[in-house]
């Protein structure tokens, strides 16, 4: 069992000619309101991989539609609390040249409370994984917890806030990071760096490095001065979103492992997996099944 402590967003999607002016007032072209936040998208990532996910998150009572969502797409939604907190929501406007502009609320993602945390993670058992992202709070109180129930903890620290990041390493198995928060974790704004600077910078941390259209690479957490990480290439696809396709890549990502997969098989899956998600509009919705992912890689 996963255990994904994680936010749940409302996208508010708003299409216009241009972005609103201040002191105007204007019309949308068309409105959408999908699921989103990233917590929500890796729990939907790690229910289509197959993988047993329980989310813990809270949302607004009034949000019943959501925890419905959730549990079609293979979600369990027990441990999702109803608080007085509006839910946590985003307000796009998407432009005609694609330009996007975004106000965030984080509302209920922050309204998680110690006794809840407890709750959830004295169900799990040894062995069981804790996922986080950075859009909820008591992120450090979580892992610690986790570490002393003796459950493993994979991190995805997004969006990046070095400071927290580097606080809490100490209780993290395995961290997921995509190119811009290793560069902000490390402190330098040039890849290869970044990329020779990571392992030596936390030694014993296993960490996976995603890296957009190129591919994946992995540091075991016990590499030497001078000995190779792990790369794994990207697949090939003509991209028109790539929106969620880190959440895509860590839900299946984990899933594999989970089930006993070694590292490159895991990798290899969440790629396929990612991949798929960059060819499709949007985000929870563009997420593949197991299937899908099974039938491209047969390709
Ligand atoms: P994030 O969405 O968090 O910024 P990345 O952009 O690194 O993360 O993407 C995560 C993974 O998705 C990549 O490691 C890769 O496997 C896959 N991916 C992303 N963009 C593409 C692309 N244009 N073509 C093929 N695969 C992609």
């Amino acid at each position: 069992t996963i255990y994904n402590v994680g936010s749940i967003n409302l996208d508010h999607l708003y299409q216009l000619a241009h972005f609103v002016r201040p002191g105007e007032t204007m019309s949308s072209d068309s409105y959408q309101c999908l699921l989103g936040g990233k917590g929500a998208n890796q729990s939907v990532a790690l229910a289509k991989a197959g993988a047993d996910v329980k989310h813990v998150g809270a949302i607004h009572h009034s949000d019943q539609a959501i925890l419905d969502q959730l549990e079609a797409l293979g979600v369990d939604t027990g441990l999702i609390s109803r608080t007085e907190v509006p839910t946590g929501h985003a307000i796009i406007q998407l432009t005609r040249a694609a330009e996007n502009s975004i106000i965030l609320y984080q509302g209920a993602n922050h309204a998680l409370t110690e006794e809840q945390v407890d709750q959830a993670l004295s169900q799990a058992n040894a062995g069981d994984w804790v996922l986080l992202q950075n859009e909820t709070n008591l992120i450090e109180y979580t892992m610690r917890k986790a570490q002393q129930n003796k459950l493993k903890v994979a991190f995805n620290p997004a969006p990046m806030d070095a400071e927290l990041t580097k606080k809490v390493l100490g209780f993290v198995d395995l961290l997921i990071v995509n190119e811009v928060e290793a560069m902000d974790l490390i402190g330098t704004t040039d890849i290869d760096s970044t990329t020779a600077a990571l392992p030596n910078a936390y030694p014993g941390l296993a960490v996976l490095m995603t890296l957009g259209k190129e591919g994946v690479r992995y540091f075991d957490g016990d590499l030497r001065p001078g000995t190779e990480s792990l790369f794994v290439k990207a697949f090939s696809v003509e991209a028109v979103d790539t929106t969620a396709a880190g959440d895509t890549f860590i839900g299946f990502c984990l899933s594999s492992l989970m089930k006993g997969e070694d590292m490159v098989q895991a990798i290899t899956r969440a790629c396929a997996a990612s991949a798929i998600c960059v060819t499709r509009l949007g985000a929870a919705s563009a997420i593949p099944t197991q299937q899908e992912v099974s039938e491209f890689l047969a390709k």
